[in-house]
C-alpha cells in the first residue's frame, strides 16, 4: 500500500509521549513532514532524533506551551520560518487532574481548560489561516468519552472535553468552504501515562465496562487519526469517532 500522507505537513501538539507520538511516529511513517510539539525540549528533542533515523530530515521539534496564547503565537511563528504549508493539525495535548467537585481549585479549572479546549481555539486560529491559503486541511481534535458521557470526579476534565466537540462543530461548519476538515476523536481507556495515577481498582472497574476487554493501545488512536487526516476522509467533517472498544454504543 501507497504511503498515505506523502507532502503532508503535519503538526502534532503533545508529542513527546502517549496517543501523540504514536501519532508523529505513524505519520512520518507515512510520508509526513513532522512537527512535533510539547512543552519539554529535551523529550522532544530525543523523539525527534529517533524519527529522523528511520525517517530523515522531515522531523522537526517546537516546544511551546499550547495553554498560552502568547506561546502559541511564537510556536506558529517558529513554524512558519519551517515552513509556509500545513496541511493537518493534531490538536492532542492535555492534562487530566481527578478531582471530585468539592476539592477542585479555581487553578485547576483555569489550567484544565487553557490546556485542553482553549488551546484549539488558539492553535486554530493560526492552522487555519495557513491550510485556507493552500487549498485546505484537516484539523484533529482529542476529545474523551468522558466530555461525550461524564465520569465521577471528572466535571473540569470532562467540561474540557465537551468544549472539544462543541468547538470542533462550529469549526467545522465555519470552515467547510475552506475546503478544511475539522473531526474530533473520543478515545476510551488508553494505555498511557495519563492513566498511571488511577488505582487499580478503578482500572479494573474500567476495563469491566469495554466491551473488546482491553485497554486500546496509543495505536488504536494514532490509526483513526491517520484516516482522519488521510485524503480517505476527503468528505467527512463535524464528526467524533470513539476509539472506545465498544465502551460506549
Ligand atoms: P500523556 O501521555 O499524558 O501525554 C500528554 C502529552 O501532552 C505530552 O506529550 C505532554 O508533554 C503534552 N502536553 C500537556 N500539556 C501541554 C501543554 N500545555 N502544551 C504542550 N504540550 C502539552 O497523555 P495521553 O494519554 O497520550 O493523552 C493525549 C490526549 O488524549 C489528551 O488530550 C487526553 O486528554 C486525550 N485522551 C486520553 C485518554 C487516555 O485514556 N489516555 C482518553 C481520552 C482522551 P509535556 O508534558 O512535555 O508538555
Amino acid at each position: 500500500m501507497n504511503q498515505m500522507l506523502v507532502d503532508k505537513h503535519v503538526l502534532i501538539t503533545g508529542a513527546s509521549r502517549g496517543i501523540g507520538r504514536a501519532i508523529a511516529a505513524t505519520f512520518a511513517a507515512q510520508g509526513a513532514t513532522v512537527y512535533l510539539n510539547g512543552r519539554d525540549e529535551s523529550s522532544l528533542k530525543a523523539l525527534e532524533n529517533e524519527l529522523k533515523q528511520l525517517y530523515g530530515d522531515r522531523v522537526h521539534s517546537l516546544a511551546f506551551d499550547v495553554s498560552d496564547a502568547k506561546q502559541v503565537k511564537q510556536g506558529f511563528q517558529a513554524l512558519f520560518k519551517l515552513t509556509k504549508t500545513l496541511d493537518v493539525l493534531v490538536n492532542n495535548a492535555g492534562i487530566l487532574e481527578h478531582s471530585l467537585v468539592g476539592m477542585v481549585s479555581a487553578e485547576q479549572i483555569q489550567q484544565t481548560f487553557a490546556s485542553n479546549s482553549f488551546s484549539v481555539i488558539y492553535t486554530s486560529q493560526y492552522a487555519s489561516r495557513l491550510m485556507a491559503r493552500n487549498g485546505g486541511g484537516s484539523i484533529i481534535n482529542m476529545a474523551s468519552i468522558i466530555g461525550c458521557v461524564g465520569s465521577s470526579g471528572d466535571s473540569v476534565y470532562g467540561g474540557s472535553k465537551a468544549a472539544v466537540i462543541g468547538i470542533t462543530k462550529s469549526l467545522a461548519k465555519e470552515l467547510a468552504a475552506t475546503q478544511i476538515r475539522v473531526n474530533a476523536i473520543a478515545p476510551g481507556f488508553i494505555d498511557t501515562q495519563m492513566n498511571e495515577s488511577l488505582s487499580v481498582d478503578k482500572q479494573n472497574q474500567t476495563l469491566q465496562s469495554i466491551a473488546m476487554g482491553r485497554k486500546g493501545t496509543p495505536q488504536d488512536v494514532a490509526n483513526t487519526a491517520l484516516f482522519l487526516a488521510s485524503d480517505l476522509a476527503q468528505y467527512v467533517t463535524g464528526q467524533t469517532i470513539g476509539v472506545d472498544g465498544g465502551m460506549l454504543i
